[in-house]
C-alpha cells in the first residue's frame, strides 16, 4: 500500500556552494525524482536550502537519506514529516525558488529576526511557508519546473 508523506527539511548551504551546482542537483533531482514518483519544491535564501519531498513513504525517505549525504549542504534538520492526503506540488518534479527583492517579505514574515532563519521553524510553519511560496510561484509562474 502507498502511504503519502510530505517531509519538509531545511539545511545550510556549503561554502564552496556555486551555481554549477545548483544546475547540477537540480537536474539529478528532476531526473531522479521523476523515477520514484517524487514531486516537491527547493528554495534557497539566505544561505540556506528548505525543500520539500512529497509520494511515497520509502521513497522520499530514501532520497532524503541520499541528500543528508550531499556535502554541498549541512546541518540538515528535518522540520515535518507527514501523511498527506493530497500533494501540494502535483507536477513539479522539483520546483525551484530563489529568494529575490519580491519574495523577501513572504521569508521575513516567518522569521523572529532580520535573517531568515529556517532551521528553527516549527513543523506548522514550515507547512505554510510552503504552502505560501508555492502558491506565490505558481501565480508569478517564475519556478523552473520540469515533470
Ligand atoms: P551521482 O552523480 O551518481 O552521485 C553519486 C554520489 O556523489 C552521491 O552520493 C552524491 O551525493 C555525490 N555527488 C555528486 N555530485 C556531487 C558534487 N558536485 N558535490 C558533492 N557530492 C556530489 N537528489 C535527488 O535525487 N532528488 C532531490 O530532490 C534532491 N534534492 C537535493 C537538495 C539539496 C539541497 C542537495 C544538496 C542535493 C539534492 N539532491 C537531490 C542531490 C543528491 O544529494 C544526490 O547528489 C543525487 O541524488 C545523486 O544522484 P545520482 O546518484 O543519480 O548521481
Amino acid at each position: 500500500m502507498t502511504v503519502l508523506v510530505r517531509l519538509i527539511y531545511a539545511s545550510k548551504v556549503a561554502a564552496h556552494f556555486g551555481p554549477m551546482d545548483m544546475h547540477d542537483i537540480l537536474d539529478k533531482s528532476r531526473r531522479n525524482n521523476i523515477e520514484a514518483g517524487i514531486s516537491g519544491l527547493l528554495i534557497l535564501a539566505d544561505g540556506y536550502f528548505f525543500q520539500a519531498l512529497e509520494g511515497d513513504r520509502s521513497a522520499v525517505h530514501a532520497t532524503y537519506a541520499r541528500i543528508l549525504k550531499d556535502s554541498r549542504h549541512s546541518s540538515s534538520v528535518m522540520l515535518s514529516s507527514l501523511e498527506i492526503e493530497k500533494r501540494l506540488f502535483s507536477g513539479w518534479s522539483m520546483g525551484y525558488v530563489l529568494s529575490s527583492e519580491k519574495n523577501k517579505p513572504l521569508f521575513m514574515s516567518y522569521s523572529s529576526n532580520k535573517y531568515f532563519a529556517p532551521l528553527s521553524l516549527r513543523a506548522q510553519a514550515a507547512e505554510s511557508l510552503l504552502a505560501e511560496i508555492g502558491a506565490h510561484a505558481r501565480h508569478l509562474g517564475g519556478t523552473e519546473t520540469a515533470t
